[in-house]
């Protein structure tokens, strides 16, 4: 008949007709739902057999209604971020959101750093880039979403700091919250069924996943909002997938003398402009092929080769792909240019160089954190 269903997880109407819209329920399963009487929306179900969290976004207004909530109580707020993306992974106005509460930093994807890098500069470079957008995290862990890595060290870390509060876990999309929260998950609550619940905050149609912890508080997944500076929006989800580091990154040392470029496929460039010849390394996704050519020629080679000898993007997406960008850099000490979601290229001795990247993404200079 036409009576409306609810989900009696979370609550949402049931429907069967949009896959990203709360309440979704495939046909098959609400048939047996209402067969058994224990009808639940498809996010719930997951949940509650597989413990799998789906992810879920905000709209920018729904996102800042959320915020703005967190911020009117006691909490913990737990910010994840991409470490290979600090730019695009910052929520703007986030410290004047989250008011006097403590924010942890959890810099997410160490899995791909590769062995010889210093995690505790890693740690103090994100804090100078937290600092730089407003926000004073107390401190910063990094993590492995993926492989499950400091996830136990992770919920030490918060039980030490959350004096029975709620902690609410924030993030934009694609740093990898969900991933992140479906290990604290596994490890908080050892797979055991029926111990998530949805809930909601006033007024908002926003899901959020409770985590409950021993003493009635609970750990509090947010949906996350897209950031309009990350590679996501200038890249297709398989190219993104090539770009962005995936496994441990093996660094490729280049020899270059002055007036000597790089491309990298064709959604970075960077020029040696001025100094002695001396060694760059570049840290960027294994599969992102790297290709040298004259600093001379390379506007007029990159016009010719993008999308073909240049990629990715490929043929068919290089058109809808934004033009490079350019930012000159003076460099006086070891120092990485950072291009923001890609990687970065280590530069030993002082002299000129120039970073290009699509329009809207960052590209900064730090301190070397070999
Ligand atoms: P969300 O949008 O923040 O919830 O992000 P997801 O959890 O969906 O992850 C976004 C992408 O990052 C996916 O392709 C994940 O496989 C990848 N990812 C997540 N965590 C890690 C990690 O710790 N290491 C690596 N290498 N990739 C990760």
């Amino acid at each position: 008949g036409n009576e409306e269903l609810y989900c009696i997880g979370c609550g949402a109407q049931i429907q069967t007709e949009n896959k990203n819209e709360r309440g979704y329920t495939p046909p098959s399963a609400l048939k047996k739902g209402q067969e058994t009487g224990e009808l639940y929306c498809q996010r719930c179900f997951r949940l509650r057999h597989y413990n799998q969290l789906e992810k879920v976004s905000a709209t920018d207004d729904e996102f800042l209604a959320m915020l703005s909530q967190i911020g009117e109580q006691d909490v913990l707020v737990v910010n994840v971020v991409d470490i290979f993306d600090m730019y695009g992974s910052m929520i703007p106005g986030l410290h004047r959101f989250v008011g006097s509460n403590p924010v942890l930093m959890i810099g997410n994807k160490v899995d791909v750093l590769p062995r010889s890098i210093k995690h505790s500069r890693v740690k103090h470079w994100m804090l100078q880039q937290a600092h730089q957008a407003g926000l004073r995290p107390f401190d910063v862990a990094l993590v492995s979403g993926k492989k499950a890595t400091q996830i136990d060290e992770l919920l030490e870390l918060i039980e030490q700091h959350r004096n029975g509060r709620d902690v609410y876990v924030v993030g934009v999309t694609n740093v990898g919250k969900s991933t992140i929260m479906n290990q604290i998950i596994r490890a908080a609550t050892g797979n055991k069924e029926d111990i998530i619940t949805t809930s909601r905050f006033p007024g908002t149609t926003l899901d959020l996943i409770r985590i409950p912890l021993d003493d009635g508080a609970a750990l509090i997944d947010t949906p996350g909002i897209i950031h309009r500076h990350q590679m996501a929006h200038v890249l297709t989800a398989n190219d993104l997938n090539i770009v962005s580091p995936q496994k441990e990154m093996k660094p490729v040392t280049f020899q270059l003398n002055p007036e000597q470029t790089l491309f990298m496929g064709a959604v970075a460039r960077f020029d040696f402009v001025e100094g002695n010849r001396s060694s760059f390394t570049c840290y960027f996704a294994n599969e992102l092929k790297i290709h040298r050519t004259k600093l001379e020629k390379a506007t007029d080679f990159y016009e010719k080769h993008k999308g073909g000898l240049l990629q990715p993007p490929n043929e068919k997406d290089i058109n809808d792909f934004p033009p490079l960008v350019r930012k000159e850099f003076n460099v006086k000490e070891p120092s990485d240019i950072v291009f923001s979601g890609l990687g970065w290229v280590a530069v030993q001795n002082p002299g000129k160089v120039a970073a290009w990247v699509p329009e809207g993404v960052d590209v900064v200079i730090r301190q070397q954190i070999i």
